[in-house]
């Protein structure tokens, strides 16, 4: 009872959608590292990202796709 499948024997079956967008993000006046993943299938809230470390603002959201971003990488301390 398979009738409603197609045989596509030369194409990937491309089942996983790619929704989601990885990227890295570096703030350019600490250099703290960030990864950043974008939701395209969901409406986000509006708003700005300011870096945790320092309020370097990073991204500002229109809200038209949600946008986690999260700290990966503590910038060392070598100013102080
Ligand atoms: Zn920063």
């Amino acid at each position: 009872m398979d009738v409603t499948t197609p045989r596509l024997a030369n194409r990937r079956p491309l089942t996983h959608i790619r929704k989601m967008k990885k990227s890295d993000v570096t703030c350019p006046k600490c250099h703290a590292g960030y990864r950043r993943i974008e939701l395209a299938s969901r409406p986000g809230t509006k708003g700005e990202f300011r870096c945790l470390l320092c309020d370097q603002v990073l991204e500002v959201f229109d809200g038209s796709t949600e946008v986690a971003i999260r700290l990966t990488v503590q910038p060392e301390k070598t100013f102080e």
